[in-house]
């Protein structure tokens, strides 16, 4: 991600993402779980050098490994301090260099990382995007995500709950909670994933829908009888991301997963029987080292016997300073082959044809990239494709499925379709900060009438004395100031969770 920063005014550090040549300063976040992504980053901070930008360097890369050569100098903003973005900016556009890298901290425990209830702003402003824990409790051998974000660390469910109730009442209809590992949430603070979901599902309002993000194998086990009356949960979709990574229980022990077949079939197995229709999506990892043809066709059987509407497949790459790295590697031509093996083969099947004919709620949530329809999901959370009438966004409608394809149904709206929203308020705008509450207006020290929206007519009424106008002009500097650097911490904080989801 590249965002770029002009500074015209000492409080206002103007957002210009259309054209980062304008700007003083890019701000630059990074993923490492791929490495063509981490190269993505380093080409983009050359670039930078080579047009005299001012940089601050953010995400997983540089929390991992500072002190690489390429980042000497470089301001770094650390995966748990992004509600610091303001003051890192600031002092890099003054020339310093700053690193923040700490671990958020509570009596000495650590904390899941930034405050949730930070004013942000939405790229979808329906969709809520929540991260419920960072860190997880595996230590996978090709996992270079683990270094950086480290072992478990999980938001209190009053703080979830809290976050949760505060997007429905800004019209959000559809809550995504995502982590390296839902499925291990709570068990650093004495709770759990099933806890935390039954008191989500009590302040989901009609006609809105929660999503839950990638669970291992390992730590749902535990909660498998919870999690399936959960996922037959009206307001929940009947849909859960488990990535199996390879079928071969001699592959998963080199990968250090934790689980063996047995585990990941039970969990599929249980929840298919027990919820049905569910849509289970799975990741698979190609050419790990010591992989065989024998490993390989196992993973092969596994694809073709469960036939996943939704698989990632990711030809394996080293990635530096991780024990898998250290490994005899697969020869780049037999990954690439396998890759296009299993590819071929999850290309085989199609999911949805049987779908034809289906009379199916779905809930609107965006447009599609070619803009020709909206993007709606039906109860599994499996993609429908519908006509471009404004009145459906962000509504729950009735459709007819007629047609199908490898990743989507099309569907149109039934005779008289009903709009199901009783209960979801009007969205907020698209770009429109959410949470500035009250108490964020207090510790801010900003007036209550003097609203983000509304700053000179606040200021031309109450400006009765030149220290008045002062004081209101200092506030409005604050509101600015406030709502694009916590923008740009919801900009950095969508991304984080996305990454590993
Ligand atoms: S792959 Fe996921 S579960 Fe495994 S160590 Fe990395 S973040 Fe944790």
């Amino acid at each position: 991600m590249l965002l770029a920063l002009k500074d015209e005014h000492p409080a206002l550090l103007k957002i210009k993402k259309e054209n980062p040549s304008e700007a003083d300063l890019w701000l630059l976040n990074s993923c490492t779980v791929k490495n063509p992504a981490e190269d993505h980053f380093r080409n983009s901070i050359k670039k930078a050098q080579e047009e005299n930008k001012k940089v601050v360097l953010a995400g997983c890369v540089p929390q991992a490994q500072p002190r690489q050569d390429y980042l000497k100098g470089l301001s770094i903003i650390g995966v748990q301090q992004i509600d610091r973005v303001v003051e890192v900016v600031e002092e890099t556009i003054k020339g310093h260099s700053v690193r923040l890298l700490g671990q958020k901290k509570d009596n000495g425990k650590r904390l899941g990382g930034a405050r949730l209830d930070l004013p942000k702003i939405r790229k979808n402003p329906l969709i809520e995007i929540i991260s419920i824990n960072t860190g997880c409790l595996n230590a996978c051998a090709y996992c270079k995500t683990k270094h950086a974000r480290g072992n478990l660390a999980s938001y209190p469910i009053d703080e979830l709950v809290d976050r949760a109730k505060q997007s429905f009442q800004e019209g959000v209809c559809e809550i995504w909670l995502t982590s390296e590992d839902t499925g291990a949430y709570g068990r650093d603070i004495g709770t759990s994933l099933p806890t935390l979901l039954w008191k989500l599902v009590e302040v989901i309002p009609e006609g809105a829908m929660l999503r839950l993000g990638m669970t291992n194998p390992p730590y749902i086990l535990e909660h498998l009888e919870e999690m399936a009356k959960i996922l037959n949960h009206p307001r929940v979709y009947a849909f859960l991301h488990i990535p199996v990574q390879s079928a071969s229980d001699s592959v998963l022990m080199e990968m250090k997963r934790e689980y063996c077949m047995a585990d990941f079939k039970r969990v599929v197995d249980f929840l298919k029987k027990k919820v049905p229709g569910i849509t289970i999506a799975t990741d698979i990892i190609c050419g790990f080292p010591g992989e065989t043809d024998q490993d390989f066709q196992e993973t092969v059987k596994l694809v073709e016997e469960y036939k996943f509407p939704s698989l990632f497949i990711n030809q394996f790459y080293p990635r530096p300073g991780t024990p898998a790295a250290k490994m005899e590697q697969v020869p780049t031509q037999v990954k690439k082959q396998r890759t296009k093996d299993l590819s071929r083969v999850f290309h085989s099947y199609n999911p949805y044809d049987h779908k034809i004919g289906e009379k199916q709620k779905v809930l609107v949530t965006e447009e599609s990239f070619d803009s020709k329809f909206y993007v709606a999901h039906n109860q599994f959370y499996e993609q429908v494709l519908v006509p471009k009438n404004p009145s459906f966004m962000g509504k729950m409608v009735e459709v007819d499925i007629y047609e199908s394809g490898k990743h989507f149904m099309k569907g149109l709206p039934v005779l008289d379709a009903k709009v199901y929203t009783p209960s979801i308020s009007k969205p907020l705008a698209k770009g429109e900060v959410s949470g500035l509450t009250k108490e964020f207006r207090n510790r801010l020290g900003i007036h209550p009438n003097l609203t983000s929206h509304t700053p000179a007519a606040t200021l031309h009424n109450s400006a009765s004395s030149r220290m008045g106008l002062q004081l209101q002009r200092l506030h409005q500097d604050c509101v600015l100031r406030a709502a694009v650097g916590l923008a740009l911490v919801a900009l950095l904080f969508t991304i984080f969770t996305k990454v590993c989801n």
